[in-house]
């Protein structure tokens, strides 16, 4: 049984207990599925009468309430069953949080019970044939025509193609620069199946998702109401970034499962399997990799569950839903690398439920957002936080007669402002700092005067051949460095040299 979490409410802990039943019961059913590659329609309809596609949904509309951490709960182990799981996570994903969110309460009444129900799946609809990690760079347009829009363009890799009979997209509603600019050209809307115009392209074949058609949808002149646009005109692109929290963590968590049954299998066959005279679980080799496998699959699963509880207290967690999405899926790939390794050509083989782990993880790896974007996004909101960019100054001290981090005021500061003086700071930055550049505000720290005074005396120096500077894209002045005839110029060679105490005077010079 895996962890529940002590944050848990008992709510939680009980649909964790129930789902589980319903998935070790509903085992073999989602094999057969998967050897016949057929789509699990009927059992598709069990879970949705159990009432878990309503996890997320508000009881007011149907819905069990249990927010992300239950949605996560229910994917985690769903995600046992495969296909079932990537529907159950596709068609909450498809505008759960969006309409949540973004939707009026005329919306919320008509779609939320319909996902809860889930007698009919909905589909995510991001990617084009020409838009795929740029999401923003959509082509499929929608032009308001009296009280409808008019879809145009072409969908692909949507997960539940043909089966799904809600599409939630996204399309550009501008073409003005300025607007494309601010992210302001984008409209989410929701395109049901039957609609004239709209129509399956083309369904993939892919290494993974087996038994769940993915495929290219087409948008020839579709007409839907007003009433089918989720949030304001060109606010689409702030209703996919909600609803890709939310879509990354669950996407996440449906792996979550899968680690507990690779474990399980792995010690189940290693106790049975003698090699050597043996059972291979004795070999000190194989036990390491069934200790890695289980490491990250609870810090994967602590993460989605941290993530979850951040989103249901209210909270953005993009940096979390990414590193989430990201850990999950590459623990998962390695996961099952490892265990294939460990089963020998047992583990290649399709009696074992392994192999599929690696397909379908590296499906995960891309699915939602490549792992490299995720780092994007992890690197650019990080480099935001004030945590990391808290002022380092670097001073030196003549006591230990070394450079450390210090929160004392330059020696500097105070004397007169002038090229002289401001050389001598850029030049004594060399000293402390020998490889970097130093910021004008970091100048300005150091000695005082205003922006503008310390900006001109870096310009009058620079004139001089005395510093080096560097700018960003606009011109404008971001680095400044002392050259090899500034450090000269501020103070003697002597200055800058710097030897350890057993260092041989015989051996300077
Ligand atoms: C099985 C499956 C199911 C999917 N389901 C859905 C779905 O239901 N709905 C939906 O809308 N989409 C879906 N997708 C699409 C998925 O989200 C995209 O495939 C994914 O975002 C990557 O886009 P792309 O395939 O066009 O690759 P590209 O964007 O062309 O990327 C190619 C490579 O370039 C790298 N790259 C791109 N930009 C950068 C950058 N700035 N810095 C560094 N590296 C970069 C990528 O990381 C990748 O390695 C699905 C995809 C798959 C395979």
């Amino acid at each position: 049984m895996s962890e529940q979490f002590f944050w848990w409410t008992d709510e939680q802990r009980e649909i964790d207990t129930k789902v589980r039943a319903f998935v070790d019961k509903h085992f073999e059913e989602a094999e057969e599925y998967f050897w016949s590659t057929k789509f699990p329609w009927p059992l598709v309809k069990k879970v949705a009468d159990e009432g878990y596609f309503g996890a997320g949904v508000p009881k007011e509309y149907g819905g069990l309430e249990l927010g992300a951490t239950g949605s996560c709960i229910v994917a985690e182990q769903l995600g046992r069953l495969y296909a079932v799981g990537h529907v159950f996570t596709v068609s909450m994903l498809a505008g759960l949080e969006q309409i949540l969110r973004f939707g009026t309460e005329e919306q919320k009444q008509k779609w939320l019970p319909k996902i809860a129900k889930g007698d009919e799946l909905g589909a995510l609809c991001i990617t084009e044939p020409f838009a795929g990690s740029d999401a923003a760079n959509v082509f499929t347009s929608a032009m308001k025509d009296g009280d409808e829009w008019v879809i145009n363009g072409k969908k692909r890799y949507i997960t539940g193609a043909g089966v799904s009979n809600r599409y939630f997209i996204y399309a550009k509603t501008s073409d003005d620069p300025s607007t494309r600019k601010q992210y302001g050209h984008i409209t989410s809307f929701i395109v049901e199946k039957g609609t004239p115009g709209f129509s399956l392209e083309r369904v993939n074949p892919l290494i993974g998702f087996d038994n769940v058609p993915n495929g290219y949808l087409d948008f020839d002149h579709v007409r839907i109401p007003d009433e089918n646009r989720i949030g304001a005109v060109g606010k689409g692109w702030n209703v996919m970034m909600a609803g890709l929290n939310f879509e990354r963590l669950i996407g996440a968590a449906v792996f979550g499962g899968v680690f507990e049954d690779i474990t399980s299998l792995l010690y189940h066959y290693t106790r049975r399997r003698v090699q050597f005279n043996r059972p291979t679980i004795s070999f000190p080799g194989i036990q390491n990799e069934i200790a890695d496998i289980i490491t990250k699959s609870k810090l994967a699963r602590l993460f989605s569950y941290y993530t979850a509880k951040m989103l249901d207290d209210g909270k953005e967690p993009m940096i979390e839903a990414s590193i989430s999405k990201m850990i999950n899926t590459e623990f998962a790939r390695e996961a099952g690398i490892k265990a294939i390794q460990i089963l020998g050509g047992d583990g290649l083989t399709k009696f074992l439920p392994v192999e599929r782990v690696v397909r379908e993880s590296k499906i995960g790896e891309i699915a939602a957002g490549t792992t490299e974007i995720q780092k994007m996004i992890i690197f650019r909101f990080s480099s935001m936080l004030p945590l990391y960019n808290r002022t380092i100054r670097i001073r030196w001290n003549n006591d230990v007669n070394a450079p450390i981090i210090s929160k004392r005021e330059s020696e500097f500061k105070g004397m007169d402002l002038n090229e002289d003086n401001v050389l001598k700071v850029i030049a004594h930055d060399y000293k402390v700092n020998p490889g970097i550049y130093m910021t004008p505000d970091e100048v300005r720290e150091d000695i005082g005067g205003s922006r503008s005074e310390i900006k001109n005396i870096i310009e009058k120096l620079e004139a001089k051949n005395l510093v080096v500077t560097n700018k960003d894209k606009n011109g404008k002045l971001t680095l400044v460095k002392a050259s090899y005839d500034g450090l000269q110029k501020a103070f003697p060679k002597e200055y800058y040299q710097w030897f350890p105490n057993w260092y041989e005077e015989a051996d300077k010079f």
